[in-house]
């Protein structure tokens, strides 16, 4: 294995164990060394401080894979694998949909797995991942044993490492029909979901969790009014309208798509009398709202509005507006649930701008619960990147 050397640059935050590391960073590596290896990363002094993937083409010049001196191979991935496994059977309490492998927050930089039941999807964010792809499909096929392995290399980050998009289905005993209309069951709720062509890989597992904090508020309300907005295939929805027999929902998404799997959601569930997904753009359908159609409980769950710490002030416009909006339509004794999924977007920068909101709308709010992502994407303390879902829930005074 070659070596890759380090300068003093960010020497504290890399030796806290954060994987990513700067150009600014590296001094100079040995000569041969190609885009996509392995190498043995070295420090200031000479001391030995992991191994990592090379990529000179990307901002990350080196990802950190281990901080043993060891062969990244089949059975590298098998034990990590197998290690993730391990705490998910112990957090999720036998749930089969999870995210495995969650990148840096499971130590495998630009790595992303999720098994729905059967099926088990990767995504791949980083060339030296790439180069071990075969062995993370054969790591993948020895640790879980699923039906299919479907690669959605789709995601437009890959072109920082000079990747290409690529949608493959390995090893299938499932028909590509029925991974279109794939069904699992998550807390007693069975999801039709598109494998091949739905958003990330199907569904937001980062909310799950979430989904079910809905359910207690439900029982809060006699006959609960329940507005989802950026609804997807139904996550909150069917959530409130199970968690509760008399309650309404209206989901609201832009996404035709969404909206007609959320509708055979509903009716795979013996939901689709209280439940109702519009097509619409949400800030126009707020905007236009009856006044006085009043909400229970207004979930928010937008995409990110920011991927960069450069388009922050235009993202809290957004947000900002989106809120103003919500809270006019929320009763007095209601709640909103409201999320950002933009690691750019703090847990205070979002309270400050709902705090605006409320001062705009003269609602007095009371913060009752700080919410984060699903524990299957684990936030790692010295990896800041890694907390990036944060919502809240207010009742309205
Ligand atoms: N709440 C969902 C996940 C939401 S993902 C769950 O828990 O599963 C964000 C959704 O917002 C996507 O479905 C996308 O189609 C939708 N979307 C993005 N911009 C929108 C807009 N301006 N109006 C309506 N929907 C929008």
């Amino acid at each position: 294995m070659k070596n890759a050397y380090l300068n003093r640059y960010e020497i504290r935050r890399i030796r806290q164990g954060h994987p990513w590391i700067y150009t600014k960073s590296l001094d100079r590596v040995d000569d041969g060394l190609t885009p996509g290896d392995t190498v043995r990363i070295l420090g200031p002094k000479g001391e030995f401080m992991g191994v990592g993937f090379y990529n000179p083409n990307s901002k990350i010049v080196l990802r950190k894979i281990s901080k043993d001196e060891q062969a990244i191979d089949t059975k590298f991935f098998r034990e990590k694998f197998k290690d993730a496994l391990d705490y998910r059977d112990q957090i999720l309490r036998g749930r089969s949909s999870f995210r495995l492998i969650n990148s840096e927050s499971d130590g495998l930089s630009g790595l992303i797995i999720d098994k729905y039941e059967d099926a088990v999807l990767f995504q791949i964010m980083s060339l030296g991942m790439e180069a071990h792809k075969a062995e993370i499909i054969q790591a993948l096929q020895e640790t879980l044993e699923p039906k299919v392995i479907i690669e959605r290399n789709d995601v437009s980050s890959r072109q920082y490492e000079g990747l290409d998009s690529i949608k493959k289905i390995h090893q299938n005993s499932i028909s590509g029909e029925e991974l279109q209309n794939y069904s699992i069951t998550i807390d007693n709720l069975s999801y039709q979901l598109d494998l091949i062509e739905g958003n990330k890989t199907g569904l937001y597992l980062d909310q799950v969790e979430n989904h079910l904090k809905l359910r207690a508020l439900c029982d809060y309300y006699e006959k609960p009014n329940v507005l989802d907005c950026f609804s997807y295939i139904g996550g909150f929805s069917l959530n409130a309208a199970y968690a509760h027999p008399h309650a309404q929902v209206t989901g609201i998404d832009q996404s035709k798509e969404a909206n007609a799997l959320a509708r055979v959601n509903a009716q795979n569930n013996q939901l689709d009398s209280r439940c109702t997904f519009i097509d619409a753009n949400v800030f126009d359908w707020l905007r236009n709202a009856d006044p006085a159609d009043k909400y229970d409980i207004v979930v928010l769950d937008p995409p990110s509005f920011t991927k960069n710490r450069y388009t922050v002030d235009n993202a809290i416009r957004g947000y900002k507006e989106l809120h103003v909006r919500a809270l006019k339509l929320l009763k007095n004794g209601g709640r909103l649930l409201t999320y950002s999924c933009s690691h750019h977007i703090s847990e205070s920068i979002l309270r400050g701008l709902i705090h605006e909101a409320a001062a705009d709308t003269q609602s007095t709010l009371r913060e009752e619960a700080v919410y984060q992502q699903s524990s299957d994407h684990p936030i790692v303390m010295h990896i800041p990147e890694s907390y990036y879902l944060k919502g809240f829930c207010y009742y309205k005074i």
